[in-house]
């Protein structure tokens, strides 16, 4: 496929942070993009900057979803609209915490999918990028986030299989720390997010990863990027961890 303005995406979350980028990068490339969201504001903003199609909605609109699939026809879906919450403790969040982070991580981008898919398929020609996370490969106190990352990482693998002989191409953005707002809806303790944040590393920016997205899906037909992991140079993830428990002797 090539990027142009005869290609057509749709790019969810696309009113700050990475979606935002992704739509800045499609746009540069003069592809016609439907940039999503609910704040409206931000994306006609973006709207009269770049050109994009402001589109209002709620991932979590089934009906709005399926709708909008079914209406216009999408040849890049980047499954980008997402959120992090309970960070640390999984116990320690709320169960509308839990609910809000499947509902808008997994269950939207699958509906997503399935809005998009069947258009696709007739069309003979799409690319689903879905974007997971760091979180979805390696153990981190992320579990609820982790979980939802995990589960996109999953999708994006079975979904390659399930394609198969249809030409469409599916691949799996896995950030590591990008300055975004994400933080800023992930945790409410202003201290507790600026002791997150601060790495006194150089973090990625949004950009960076629209580079990568931009590059899976302007390849050759012929090659499927199935996954990309982009890391700040000084962020790496892994390795055992020793943590003595107080409470040994009375086991
Ligand atoms: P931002 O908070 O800057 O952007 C999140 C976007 O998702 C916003 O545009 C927001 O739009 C949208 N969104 C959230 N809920 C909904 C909803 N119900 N309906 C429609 N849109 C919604 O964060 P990022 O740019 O960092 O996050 C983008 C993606 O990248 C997410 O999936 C995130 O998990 C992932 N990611 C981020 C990393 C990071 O370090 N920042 C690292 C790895 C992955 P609005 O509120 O206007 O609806």
């Amino acid at each position: 496929m090539s990027l142009d303005r005869n290609t057509t995406a749709l790019v969810t979350g696309a009113s700050s942070g990475i979606g935002e980028a992704v739509a800045r990068a499609f746009r540069a490339r003069d592809v016609q993009v439907y940039a999503a969201a609910r704040r409206i504001d931000r994306l006609e903003k973006l709207a009269d900057e770049t050109g994009c199609i402001p589109v209002k909605l709620d991932v979590r609109d089934r009906e709005a979803v399926m709708a909008f699939g079914r209406d216009q026809p999408v040849d890049i879906l980047v499954n980008n609209a997402g959120l992090g919450r309970a960070l640390g403790s999984i116990w320690k969040g709320e169960v509308e915490d839990i609910v809000t982070t499947v509902d808008t991580n997994v269950t939207a981008a699958l509906i997503m999918i399935k809005a998009v898919l069947p258009g696709m398929i007739e069309r003979g020609r799409g690319h689903i990028v879905n974007m997971s996370s760091v979180a979805g490969l390696y153990p981190l106190p992320m579990a609820l986030y982790g979980t939802t990352k995990g589960a996109m990482h999953k999708l994006s693998r079975d979904l390659r299989q399930e394609l198969k002989g249809t030409g469409i191409r599916v691949t799996e953005i896995n950030p590591g720390r990008v300055i975004t707002e994400f933080y800023d809806v992930a945790v409410d303790d202003d201290e507790q997010r600026q002791e997150i944040t601060q790495t006194h590393c150089e973090d990625l920016v949004a950009s960076d990863i629209a580079d990568a997205v931009v590059y899976c899906v302007d390849a050759p037909w012929r090659v499927n990027v199935s996954q990309m992991e982009i890391a700040p140079t000084e962020q790496t993830y892994g390795g055992a961890q020793f943590v003595p428990f107080k409470g040994r002797d009375s086991q």
